[in-house]
């Protein structure tokens, strides 16, 4: 199996077939299952056995994921989450103990860095933030107490992308975990572990499900960091549910088609808006304008599906752009099949100053689109004439 091309794996890395022998999955929507006898229970509980007992801390529909998700990775074990917060809190906290010290990138998920700065320290955990541009900052910022390095690329929502080798060999070099939030590129475009990443992170609800329908999280890595985690998080109970988990292993079987898809047309559309003259900036990690273009082209197989820009004039003309558009959704998700814009100063930065806001790459006239899987040129002509 182990040396099947990555859909064939996603496609054919399956639970084992019940006595049916149905060929798509079946569904177990059970919170527990039953023991043959009293030996069988004691040795399950004992974890002599290794099977399911309870669906908070496995169920088949989770395994299921788990195992695709693992061999798009190269990872060897993982725990499956209700949401990709779950998944981001249950690892750290799993692996942090009091008076620990994580460096992280300042470009983070809002939500992550809301946890790191308003959350941790009541278990008096602290962190230090790093520009992502100046990785050679990151050495200064290390203490005895610090743990993990936390980073995400290409990040949510500035679009900045992070040299994954070089973060690697730090955290290497100094004998720290290094954990990627590795949602924007998915596993189709982007191996994290394969550039040294201990643990890797996802938001299922993004482009792993593709559709906007369900939550989930998970993260994959080694087996001794894995137990950790897998500890902590069967007691404290983030778990996926088996519905939503059956849902993701079906989506994890046209992730690549989809995201493929997904990424020539953000390129498209990400090339029409850098000739547009009401246009300040574009970014998107596959333009060769991007800071970081070289290092993308290293790490990943192509760009992913969010494009940032800046309209002309600010704010108010980013509102009035915003109050143009017809076909694009006005949402907060991103990785969805149905294109997206969202506002991110107005909206998920709303709460951070407008200082706060620069400092983490997001100006107030930046516009954020998921670019969907509907034609290029519906979607272009949509932000063309809400341009106009
Ligand atoms: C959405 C997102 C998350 C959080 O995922 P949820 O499923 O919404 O909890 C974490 N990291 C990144 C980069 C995201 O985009």
């Amino acid at each position: 199996m182990s040396n099947k091309k990555f859909e064939t794996e996603a496609i054919r890395t399956q639970m084992e077939r019940s006595q049916n022998l149905e060929h798509s999955s079946p569904i177990y929507l059970t919170s527990s299952f039953v023991f043959e006898d009293a030996e069988d229970m004691r040795a399950s509980f004992a974890e002599e056995k290794d099977r399911n007992i309870y669906s908070r801390y496995s169920n088949p529909n989770s395994s299921e994921f788990i195992d695709k998700v693992c061999k798009m990775e190269g990872a060897e074990n993982g725990f499956a989450y209700a949401s990709g917060m779950a998944a981001v809190f249950s690892t750290l906290a799993a692996l942090l103990d009091a008076g620990d010290h994580v460096i992280s990138s300042k470009s983070i998920f809002g939500s992550t860095h809301t946890l790191f700065t308003n959350f941790f320290p009541k278990w008096n955990i602290s962190t230090s933030y790093f520009d992502a541009q100046d990785l050679d900052s990151i050495e200064g910022l290390i203490t005895p107490n610090t743990k993990i390095i936390y980073a995400e690329s290409p990040t949510n929502p500035g679009v900045e992308v992070l040299d994954l080798e070089a973060l690697g060999a730090i955290a290497k070099k100094h004998g720290l975990i290094f954990i990627v939030d590795n949602c924007f590129a998915t596993p189709y475009l982007q191996q994290p572990i394969k550039f040294g990443a201990n643990l890797v992170i996802h938001s299922g609800t993004k482009l792993m499900d593709g559709q906007g329908r369900v939550l989930a999280g998970i993260t994959v890595g080694s087996n001794a960091l894995m137990d950790k985690v897998y500890r902590f998080s069967r007691i404290t109970g983030p778990a996926l549910s088996p519905f939503n988990a059956w849902v993701l292993s079906r989506s994890l079987e046209t992730l690549a088609v989809r995201v493929d898809r997904h990424c020539e047309n953000a390129l498209k559309l990400a090339t029409f808006l850098e000739g547009h003259d009401k246009i300040d900036w574009v970014k998107y990690p596959f333009l060769k304008s991007h800071p970081q273009y070289e290092i993308a082209k290293k790490q990943m197989k192509a760009g992913g599906c969010v494009v940032a820009f800046g309209v002309k004039g600010g704010l108010d003309a980013g509102r009035q752009f915003f109050d143009n558009i017809e076909l694009l959704s006005l949402s907060a998700n991103l990785g969805d099949s149905r294109s997206i814009v969202t506002h991110p100063a107005s909206t998920t930065h709303s709460k951070l100053t407008t200082e706060e806001r620069e400092a983490v790459g997001i100006t107030d006239g930046m516009v954020r689109i998921s670019v969907g899987l509907e034609h290029i040129d519906d979607i272009v002509a949509d932000i063309e004439q809400a341009l106009g």
